[in-house]
């Protein structure tokens, strides 16, 4: 299997797997947030990597830019280590890269948010990034319900209810983190977080610390390893399929 993360390869290699038709490639906007007692804060940023990456390994024609981090997580400023950029930062930032991405060649670009607070912004800056670049087809990733949803649809038939998938830090997040490196999870300091309904708006405004004293919404208690496998496996074809329907489409 060739190289796909960016990152990882040579201008060289990158050159190559453009002109050998790789011309998608798929940008992570992940986070630098607290995820709980027991989770890493790279968590939305490491799902990212990893998801992008498969879901170039199954569309066989893309590569994965670095995920673009921090987001936008003001509202988890609250808890230590979090780091944040405002909203107009990261569309600025998002935008910068896609016109980079497209000087070299690529003709597809895939947004792939994976932490919440991005998708918004994301979704504001679409329409500049494609009257900037006319001939590069923008493929954005930002229905959050969806994500969570699909996510969430998962666990469940590994156990868990709908409320201990959870949002942010539960059975779900949690099982991925498990499959992509257990070590970085403190399964001894997993606990029962936020498990009521809570509104988009009282959480942007009073920040999650408010709702969620701990930094999860969600259980981890069900999370397994099998779990997110599934999950990302799961979230990896939905999204491929997704995005060869867009590029048909047009
Ligand atoms: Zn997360």
């Amino acid at each position: 299997m060739g190289k796909v993360r960016m990152e990882e390869m040579s201008w060289k290699e990158v050159e190559e797997a453009i002109r050998k038709g790789k011309n998608t490639v798929i940008v992570p906007v992940g986070s630098i947030e607290q995820h709980g007692p027991h989770l890493p804060e790279g968590t939305d940023t490491f799902i990212g990597e990893v998801l992008g990456e498969r879901i170039a390994r199954i569309l066989g024609n893309a590569l994965v830019a670095p995920a673009i981090r921090p987001g936008c997580s003001q509202h988890h400023m609250d808890f230590p280590g979090t780091i944040t950029i405002k909203p107009e930062t990261l569309m600025k930032i998002v935008k910068e890269i896609c016109i980079c991405l497209a000087k070299h060649g690529f003709k597809t670009i895939v947004l792939l948010p994976t932490h919440g607070g991005n998708f918004a912004p994301i979704t504001a800056v679409l329409p500049e990034i494609s009257s900037e670049l006319k001939d590069v087809r923008i493929v954005a990733l930002t229905d959050l319900k969806e994500f969570i949803d699909k996510m969430n649809e998962v666990m469940v038939k590994y156990g868990a209810s709908i409320k201990e998938a959870g949002s942010h830090a539960g059975a779900s997040e949690t099982s991925i983190m498990l499959a992509l490196n257990e070590k970085l999870v403190r399964m001894d300091l997993a606990e029962k977080g936020f498990m009521g309904k809570y509104t988009r708006t009282k959480l942007y405004s009073l920040g999650l610390k408010a709702i969620s004293p701990n930094g999860i919404i969600g259980d981890p208690g069900k999370a397994s390893k099998k779990a997110g496998k599934a999950i990302i496996e799961s979230l990896a074809q939905h999204f491929a399929s997704k995005i060869k329907e867009e590029i048909k489409a047009c």
